[in-house]
Parts: C-alpha cells; sequence; structure tokens
C-alpha cells in the first residue's frame, strides 16, 4: 500500500493535474506496480480527486473528520459529507493534527468511531517523539496510543484499518528511520494486533511506514517482512518520485 498524504498542499490546478497526469501513467502501462493506491488531497479538492480516479485503480483519502456526526461546529466536516461524495477512506491521529491542533487520543477514538459508522476505512498513525525515543520510551508509548483507540475497536472493525508508524523526528526531516528501527517497531504492533485479535486478523492488517520517505530509501524499507507499505509526504508531490516508490 502506498499512501500521498499532500497536507496542505496543492490547489486545484496542481492536484488536478497530478492525479490526471498519474492516472494516465498508470493507464497506458508504463509503471509495473502491485500496489494499492491512494491519495489524500485537501478537503475542497476530494470530489472533483474521486469524480477523475473513478473506474481507476487510485483510491481516495481525506485527511481529517470531525468527530461527531453534524451541527454547530463551523469550519468542521464530517464523515458523512465525506461519504455523501464518495470517499471511503480517512486519515486519522496523524501526529500534526496530535500536535498542532490538540487531538488527544480520547478524541481520536470518537473519530475513529464515526468513521467507522460511516464504513470509512481509517488510515489510522502512531509515532513517538525524538524525546521519547531518546528516552527508549518508543514502544510504550506506541502501545499506549493503540491501547487507547484502535484496541478499543472490535475483531470486525479492526478489519477497516491501516496502520501508519509514523516517527514524529522522522517526519519531514530527512532523517528517516532506518529499516531496522522500522521493521523492529512494526515487528512490536503486529504482535500487539496477534495478542489482541489473533494470527488471521494481524496478517491482514495493512502495517505503513512514513517519515522522510523518498525514492531511494524505499525499496529497504518495504523489503522488511513486517512492512506493508508507506504513507508518504514530501516525495508524493513530485510525480517522478512518487512513481519510483510505488515502482520500490
Ligand atoms: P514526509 O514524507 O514529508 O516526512 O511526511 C510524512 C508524513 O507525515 C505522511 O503522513
Amino acid at each position: 500500500v502506498v499512501i500521498a498524504n499532500w497536507k496542505m498542499n496543492y490547489d486545484f490546478h496542481e492536484t488536478t493535474s497530478f492525479i490526471r497526469n498519474f492516472l494516465k501513467i498508470v493507464f497506458e502501462k508504463k509503471i509495473n506496480h502491485n500496489k494499492e493506491i491512494i491519495i489524500a488531497p485537501s478537503f475542497p479538492f476530494l470530489h472533483i480527486s474521486n469524480q477523475i480516479s473513478q473506474g481507476t485503480t487510485l483510491n481516495i483519502a481525506a485527511q481529517n473528520i470531525h468527530q461527531k456526526e453534524k451541527g454547530p461546529y463551523t469550519g468542521e466536516v464530517s464523515a458523512s459529507m465525506l461519504k455523501s461524495i464518495g470517499v471511503q477512506k480517512v486519515i486519522l491521529g496523524h501526529s500534526e493534527r496530535r500536535e498542532f491542533f490538540f487531538e488527544k487520543n480520547n478524541v481520536l477514538l470518537k473519530k475513529i468511531k464515526i468513521a467507522l459508522k460511516y464504513g470509512l476505512n481509517i488510515i489510522f498513525c502512531v509515532g513517538e517523539s525524538y524525546l521519547e525515543r531518546s528516552n527508549d520510551q518508543q514502544f510504550e508509548i506506541i502501545k499506549d496510543q493503540l491501547k487507547k483507540t484502535v484496541f478499543d475497536c472490535s475483531s470486525d472493525e479492526i478489519k477497516s484499518f491501516y496502520i501508519a508508524y509514523e516517527p514524529i523526528w522522522a517526519i519531514g526531516t530527512g532523517k528517516t528511520a532506518t529499516f531496522e528501527q522500522a521493521q523492529t517497531m512494526h515487528e512490536f504492533i503486529r504482535s500487539l494486533l496477534l495478542e489482541k485479535y489473533g494470527e488471521r486478523i494481524s496478517n491482514r492488517i495493512p502495517i505503513l511506514y512514513g517519515g522522510s520517505i523518498n525514492d531511494f530509501n524505499a525499496k529497504d524499507l518495504f523489503y522488511q517482512k513486517d512492512i506493508d507499505g508507506g504513507l508518504v509526504g514530501t516525495s508524493s508531490m513530485e510525480l517522478k518520485k512518487f512513481l519510483k516508490i510505488i515502482q520500490s
């Protein structure tokens, strides 16, 4: 699975022309790949992006939803609104949402529940800070984040998830986790899934790595046993690099 998270970048023209060019290359079979590809543009362009990619293998995801179903929450977007324009996936728990919009685990759990209610697939992000890793707390931090959010879900609900491990110190910094560091954490997450949901489910949930993935390091990362793909920021915004990552 390769997911492009465009964050608060790209206007209407940039979004639509990227997706059109991407689809043209994939359609003309100029690249070979066996991956599930998802692009997460900004809210205003979800509808058009979804229309352009209709009938193709490209999927479109939103970057956030509000935790309430509807109501007086000026400026917010609900799960049902996304559903009404055919969007089927949403990113939740990104460290930028946790840091700049103060989204705590209890709010994220509400967002999870509303997303599930509307049948959205959830790309759920977890990650530790630089300080937490320096103190060797990364495993307890990730376990705690998962325990208070994703692990509240039933065996049936968990099937709607992708889990993305994004160490905060690797996001947008050019400092990728080594493939050993990433694999060790992914193996740990898989073991937590196994403990909670059993073998069949734990093997089925994609665990993605995110944090300074580029066209050079993607291959080594994706080669690891428990790394099922990537959540890509900066390098997903250049078509050539994005295509190379997909082929990695
Ligand atoms: P970068 O690839 O720019 O480090 O961003 C990663 C990310 O936050 C994806 O969600």
